[in-house]
C-alpha cells in the first residue's frame, strides 16, 4: 500500500483563514477546528445520502454524520419535505402548535420510558434542565457524574475527576467557578466501589447519578448491564434519581434507546440529535409525576423562546417517523455489524493493535488491544496512531471525526457497496498506519 497524495484544500484553507477573523479559532464549536489531527478543517459545501463535498470538490463517505443526528443520512426527502411544509407556515410563533403535540405523541406512544416531554433546542439545554429539575424534585444539590462521559457545556458537567477515587470535581473549563465543580461528585465508570464510596461520602446529598446511555464522548466507553442496574438500585435505596442522557443513544441503539438495551428504567432521560432530524432540538421526559415539577406546573423554571420550534418539532416528525417502520434498527444494526466485523477481521489477521468497540450503529476506532470500559484505560499516546489513519481516510474519500475519541455513525443512507468502498479505504490506511 502507497500512501495516497493529500487531497486539495486550497478553498477550505482559504474559507478557514477567513473565520480565523470572525469566530475564536475559526469555529464555532472547538473540535471542528482539526486540532488533533493533521491540517485544517474542511468546509463542508453539501451533504446528500452518506456523501459530503467540501469546498473543494472532494467527496468523501461520512461517518461522522454531523456527531449523531443524520441516522438517516443527508437530506432524507422525507425529513426535507417536512421542513418545507412547515416553513411555508412560519418560522416561529412562541405559543403552541400541533405540531409539538404530534412529535410528542410520536414518541411518547412508542417510547414507554417516559410519560412527559418537555422540547428544548439543544442536547446542552436538555442536560442542564434535567439537573435543575433533579435538584428540585429531591431537595439535594450534589451530582455524581463519570470520569469520560460528557453531557454538554453545562457549567456544573464542565468538571474533571480529581486524584482520589471518589473526589469533588475540579473545573475543567476556565469560567467555572470551583463553588460550582464542587456540587459534582465525579469517579470512574465500571466501578461498584466508587459509587458506594461517593453514596457514603455524600450521605443523603446526592440529587442524580448521571451517565450517559452509553458514554460514546470519550471513546465508546461500554458498560456492564450489571453495572448499570446497580446504579438503579442504588440510587433508589438512597432517595437519589437516575438520570440517562441519551442524547447520543436514544433513538439510535433503538426507539427506546440505551435504557431499553440495558433494560432499565431510568428517573429522567435527555435527548438531543436524533429527535431534531437535524434541527436543532433536545428534549428531557420523565413519569408524569416528576414532570409535573416543571414550571408552570410546578415550581422548576424552565423555558425557551425557540422551545418546540414547528420547523425544528416537523423535521422530528418526518425522522422519527421513519424509524418506526418494521426492521428499520434490525437492518441498520446488522449492516453495522458486518461493516464492523470485517475490519477487525481484517486487522486481527494483520496481526494490528487495532479494536473496533461498538454497539447499535455506533463504533469507535481504538488503537489498542485491550478492552476499554473506563477513561483512565485510554493510552493517550496511541492517538498519534490516530492522527496518521485521520489523514489517510481523509485522502481516500473517508470523512470521520476529527479526534480519536470521538465515535463514527452508520445511517441508513449508507448501502453496502459504499460500505465495501470505505472498507477498502479503511484496510489501506491501517496498512500505511502501521507499517510507516
Ligand atoms: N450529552 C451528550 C451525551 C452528548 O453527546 C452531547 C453532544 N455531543 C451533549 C449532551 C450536548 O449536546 P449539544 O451539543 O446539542 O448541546
Amino acid at each position: 500500500t502507497v500512501k495516497s497524495p493529500d487531497i486539495s484544500r486550497e478553498k477550505s484553507s482559504a474559507l478557514y483563514e477567513t473565520a480565523k477573523g470572525y469566530f475564536p479559532g475559526g469555529v464555532n464549536s472547538p473540535v471542528r477546528a482539526f486540532k488533533s489531527v493533521f491540517g485544517s478543517p474542511l468546509f463542508i459545501e453539501k451533504g446528500d445520502g452518506c456523501f459530503v463535498w467540501d469546498a473543494d470538490g472532494n467527496k468523501f463517505i461520512d461517518f461522522c454524520c454531523s456527531w449523531g443526528p443524520l441516522i438517516l443520512g443527508h437530506n432524507n426527502p422525507v425529513v426535507k419535505e417536512h421542513v418545507l411544509k412547515a416553513i411555508d407556515n412560519g418560522m416561529s410563533f412562541g405559543a403552541p402548535t400541533a405540531l409539538e403535540n404530534d412529535l410528542a405523541s410520536l414518541i411518547l406512544s412508542n417510547n414507554k420510558k417516559i410519560e412527559k416531554i418537555r422540547f428544548v433546542s439543544s442536547g446542552t439545554e436538555a442536560v442542564m434542565s434535567a439537573i435543575r429539575l433533579a435538584r428540585g424534585y429531591t431537595k439535594r444539590d450534589k451530582i455524581l457524574k463519570f470520569d469520560g462521559c460528557y453531557h454538554g457545556h453545562v457549567d456544573s458537567l464542565l468538571v474533571k475527576a480529581g486524584s482520589g477515587l471518589v473526589t469533588f470535581g475540579e473545573t475543567s473549563s476556565a469560567g467555572v467557578p470551583q463553588s460550582f465543580a464542587e456540587e459534582t461528585v465525579v469517579i470512574p465508570l465500571n466501578d461498584k466501589d466508587a459509587v458506594r464510596a461517593a453514596f457514603e461520602q455524600f450521605k443523603d446529598q446526592i440529587a442524580a447519578i448521571i451517565i450517559e446511555g452509553i458514554p460514546a464522548n470519550n471513546g465508546l466507553l461500554i458498560q456492564d448491564k450489571d453495572f448499570v442496574h446497580f446504579l438503579r438500585d442504588i440510587t433508589k435505596e438512597n432517595g437519589s434519581l437516575l438520570i440517562f442522557d441519551e442524547v447520543i443513544t436514544g433513538f439510535r441503539l433503538g426507539f427506546e434507546g440505551a435504557a431499553a438495551y440495558y433494560d432499565v428504567n431510568p428517573d429522567i432521560i435527555t435527548y438531543g440529535k436524533i429527535i431534531g432530524g437535524g434541527m436543532p432540538v433536545g428534549a428531557y421526559g420523565a413519569s408524569a409525576e416528576i414532570m409535573g415539577n416543571i414550571s408552570p406546573e410546578g415550581s422548576v423554571y424552565q423555558a425557551g423562546t425557540l422551545s418546540g420550534n414547528p420547523v425544528a418539532m416537523s423535521a422530528g416528525i418526518g425522522q422519527l417517523s421513519q424509524l418506526l417502520k418494521p426492521g428499520f434498527y434490525e437492518e441498520l444494526l446488522s449492516k453495522t455489524a458486518g461493516f464492523v466485523s470485517d475490519i477487525q477481521e481484517f486487522a486481527d489477521q494483520r496481526g494490528y493493535a487495532f479494536k473496533i468497540f461498538t454497539i447499535g450503529s455506533l463504533f469507535w476506532f481504538a488503537f489498542t488491544d485491550k478492552d476499554i470500559k473506563t477513561a483512565a484505560a485510554i493510552d493517550a499516546s496511541s492517538m498519534q496512531y490516530f492522527k496518521v489513519f485521520h489523514r489517510e481516510l481523509l485522502n481516500r474519500g473517508i470523512y470521520i471525526g476529527p479526534s480519536g475519541y470521538e465515535v463514527g455513525f452508520v445511517s441508513a443512507a449508507h448501502s453496502q457497496a459504499e460500505l465495501e468502498s470505505a472498507k477498502k479505504a479503511i484496510f489501506d490506511s491501517l496498512d500505511i498506519v502501521f507499517l510507516k
